[in-house]
């Protein structure tokens, strides 16, 4: 029995190989390999998509991370609002840069960080939300942006997950003050290799962060500030810019398959389907993740139907070894606790088959999960 795979990402590069293959030659011919012309015509196209006036590459999206950070002035002794359940990167870059990680709890509609639950983490010390758009789904940046303008705070997203989501009809990487972007492979826009990217309309912030991705230097051999080597390879952003002429009907087509699932899999009571769009919101749709209590042995069930899934993410930041030193005991943050005991993640790609997203739902619904 064939395998359904939860993402096929050799598929991208057969669709594209003519157009990608003439790019990293070209880079490869032009003997230019750091920064240069194809980095800054990749920024530009991808600053465009965004809507705002700067993107400045970046080596990896943890980087992004730490640079926009560090860019804005955090550091030891500064707080920094986090969701309790994204992905360890949103706080590992701001324990990198010296400040403290202070989570939030999601509201469970939306995975997202609730604004309602701002408030209560506020302490003096506080300096930054950064709110993730997991999944996806664009978080709510209005009550987030209010509160921040209110308190004289920063807001700086985590865009990783939602090339080419939507906020109130605006593109994600034009909502905040700076937007952390990765390309890692997965991602909806993603390169053959490392790559990340920041997005920002902030004319200082963006030159700052241009001299701090390459050694704090903006004429070479000056260096003004201690900086990073986090520069954007050149061959990764010609890859990008050929895969960005994409992206807008490749995330049609995660529609269409999260479209087939919510129908398919519709009145299934022991089993959750998440919320991929609203009145404010539509979602770039990196995952499609639903939610039950009997998770792992659904997830077993599945893998004996041949469907490949993942579980993002089985162990919530503050419980991970990392941050033992937070002394965050299980029940510290429930909402992500739970996530992460019943989320599951099925295929989702722009190269699903609609005949594979059909044997997903028929898998999914042979289950008996009361
Ligand atoms: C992928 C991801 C990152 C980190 O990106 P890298 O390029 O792997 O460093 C950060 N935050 C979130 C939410 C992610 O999904």
């Amino acid at each position: 029995m064939s395998q359904v795979p939860f993402l096929d990402l050799g598929a991208t590069y057969r669709e594209l190989q003519g157009e990608i293959d003439a790019a990293v030659g070209r880079v490869l011919s032009s003997g230019w390999y750091i920064l240069g012309p194809e980095v800054e015509a990749f920024e530009r196209a991808f600053a465009v998509d965004c809507g705002v006036k700067h993107c400045i590459g970046v080596a990896n999206g943890l980087d992004a991370l730490e640079l926009v950070l560090a860019a804005v002035g955090i550091g030891p002794g500064d707080e920094v609002l986090v969701p309790s359940n994204t992905y360890i990167a949103t706080w590992l870059a701001v324990t990198h840069v010296g400040a403290t990680p202070v989570p939030v709890e999601p509201d469970e509609a939306t995975f997202n960080l609730d604004p309602r639950k701002i408030e209560a983490a506020l302490t003096p010390r506080t300096r930054a939300i950064l709110p993730v758009h997991l999944y996806g789904l664009p978080a709510d940046m209005e009550p987030i942006r209010a509160i921040a303008r209110a308190r004289g705070l920063f807001v700086l997203d985590d865009a990783a997950q939602a090339h080419g989501g939507l906020y109130r009809r605006r593109r994600v990487g034009g909502l905040a003050d700076a937007t952390a972007w990765s390309f890692y492979p997965g991602k909806n826009l993603g390169a053959y290799g490392d790559a990340g990217a920041i997005t920002t309309d902030d004319d200082d912030l963006a030159d700052r962060l241009r001299a701090l991705r390459n050694y704090g230097s903006r004429v070479k051999y000056h260096n003004e500030v201690a900086g990073w080597n986090s520069r954007l390879d050149p061959v990764q952003a010609a890859v990008l810019g050929v895969k960005l002429r994409h992206l807008d009907a490749w995330n049609l087509r995660r529609k269409r398959i999260a479209a087939l699932y919510d129908a398919g899999l519709a009145g299934l009571p022991w089993l959750t389907l998440p919320r991929w769009e609203d009145e404010t919101a539509s979602s770039a749709l990196h995952l499609y993740v639903v939610q039950t209590r009997r998770r792992d042995e659904l997830q077993r069930h599945l893998t004996d139907c041949g469907v490949q899934t993942l579980i993002h993410y089985p162990i919530a930041p503050h419980r991970q070894p990392a941050y033992a030193d937070l002394a965050m005991p299980e029940g510290s943050w429930p909402i992500a606790e739970r996530m992460a005991r019943e989320v599951l993640s099925l295929p989702m790609g722009p190269h699903l088959s609609e005949e594979n997203a059909q044997r997903v739902i028929a898998a999914v619904r042979s289950f008996d999960g009361h």
